[in-house]
């Protein structure tokens, strides 16, 4: 019979990544503790509805790339495919703004979108964002780019640069769009099919169209902010002087329009070297109507969601390899190997990592496992080891078995001795 494989686009995660994904994650988690953010966790089936009112009918994820599917009563349900939706969804539901309404809040999990599947791109992908809920103030947007770029930092990235851009407002937004579209009638014959629809029903979309002609075209289109309003160039002043406060700078980029319709005023990416064409680890910007809109009680918003998966492709390029913690190993003389259990029993309650080889072959064989296992220390229980109370310990560092130098300890001393040779 034929194995049964893992869907396209998805993948298993080996201990050889996962290493590098805990190792991500406990960091990201402390910066996301250090700034105050408290963590919430959502479902990741959602009624579809949620995203196609939050997200936006006309954009690529809800109208190609959802999971959706009806559930056995009929009702239509989908894998989300972002979080904010949910979490404002939650925020709503769960009245966290009644009583107070600044909130910080991240969550980190999988996210699903039915798009071509390559290097940095998947079907089934994992962000970690965080949405800061509850003012209308430049510093939160600075706080929220501050914690993103605090999150590459870190763990150890250096070599990425941030691109600022503003949405408007409902005041400003309609009259640019009617410039916009007005320019882009002149050129409709330049772009692609895709962008021609837009044009009806969403032409802040053409300026991020990857197709070359189009791109073309949007090089030479008027800027939001040139016909911004006094509020939101006001805004935007005030968050860039924010970020050259804390020397974070970053590059505006006119054309930066995100693939969310809920954004207003500041949108933000955060671009990395060495990811080829998948070069946007984080994105994200200010979503002041989202929660009104979504029934909730007016509350502004600004967040972020970083591509988790492509910050572990950056890591294993750049970052020196996470230490493991070291592995000692039991081997016993066959039939002596209820007396490890105790032994194995004493040394993880004093917190080291510790196993024996369950499969309990010849002495012979269970070195070899140790070896092939890379065990620091080898502890060998033989006859005269449990007739005289004493333990032998291997120390495994040097390649060749001649040359690995072993010597017997008291059972009473072996965690002190243990503890104080892996110090040295
Ligand atoms: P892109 O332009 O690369 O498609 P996006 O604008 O669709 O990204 P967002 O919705 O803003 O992405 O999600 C935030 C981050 O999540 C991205 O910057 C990226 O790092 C990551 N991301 C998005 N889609 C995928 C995917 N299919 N596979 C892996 N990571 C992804
Ligand atoms: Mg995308």
């Amino acid at each position: 019979m034929d194995p049964i494989r893992v869907i396209r686009g998805m993948r298993d995660l080996l201990p050889e990544q996962t290493r590098w994904w805990r190792w991500m994650e406990q960091r990201l988690d402390g910066v996301m503790d250090r700034y105050g953010y408290a963590e919430i966790r959502t479902p990741v089936l959602e009624h579809t509805g949620l995203f196609a009112r939050s997200i936006g009918q006309e954009t690529d994820i809800v109208a190609k790339e959802m999971y959706t599917f009806a559930d056995r009563d009929g009702s239509s349900l989908s894998l989300r495919p972002e979080g904010t939706a949910a979490v404002v969804r939650s925020f709503i539901e769960n009245n966290l703004g009644k009583k107070e309404p600044l909130h910080r809040l991240f969550y980190r999990g999988p996210m699903f979108r039915h798009e071509r599947p390559q290097k940095g791109r998947y079907r089934q992908f994992y962000q970690l964002g965080a949405e800061l809920f509850g003012s209308a103030h430049p510093s939160a947007d600075v706080e929220i780019i501050e914690v993103a770029v605090g999150c590459l930092q870190a763990i150890g990235l250096t070599d990425f640069s941030l691109e600022l851009n503003t949405q408007g407002c409902p005041v400003c937004r309609p009259g640019y769009r009617e410039q916009l579209t007005a320019y882009l009638r002149e050129h409709e014959r330049q772009l692609c099919t895709d962008c021609r629809r837009r044009l009806a029903s969403n032409p802040l979309r053409v300026l991020d169209c990857k197709q070359a002609a189009c791109t073309a075209v949007a090089e030479a289109a008027p800027h939001l902010l040139d016909h911004a309003c006094d509020d939101c160039r006001q805004q935007f002043d005030q968050v860039r002087a924010g970020l050259e406060k804390l020397g974070i700078g970053g590059r505006l980029n006119h054309r930066m329009v995100r693939g969310l319709d809920y954004y207003n005023r500041t949108t933000f990416e955060l671009l990395a070297a060495g990811l080829g064409a998948q070069n946007a680890v984080a994105g994200g910007g200010r979503y002041d109507g989202l929660v009104e809109s979504m029934g909730g009680i007016p509350t502004p918003a600004v967040g972020f969601a970083a591509g988790l998966d492509r910050i572990v492709l950056l890591l294993e390029q750049q970052v020196a390899e996470p230490e493991r913690p070291p592995l000692l190993f039991i081997a016993a003389q066959p039939g002596y190997w209820l007396e490890t259990l105790p032994l194995l029993q004493q040394l993880r309650q004093a917190g080291f990592t510790a196993v024996n080889d369950v499969r309990q072959g010849s002495f012979k064989s269970q070195l070899k496992r140790a070896d092939r296992l890379g065990a620091r220390l080898v502890l060998l229980l033989g006859q005269d080891e449990i007739e005289q109370g004493t333990v032998t310990i291997k120390d495994m560092q040097a390649p060749s078995d001649s040359e690995r130098k072993q010597w017997q300890v008291e059972r009473g001393g072996l965690l002190q001795e243990i503890g104080g040779f892996l110090e040295r």
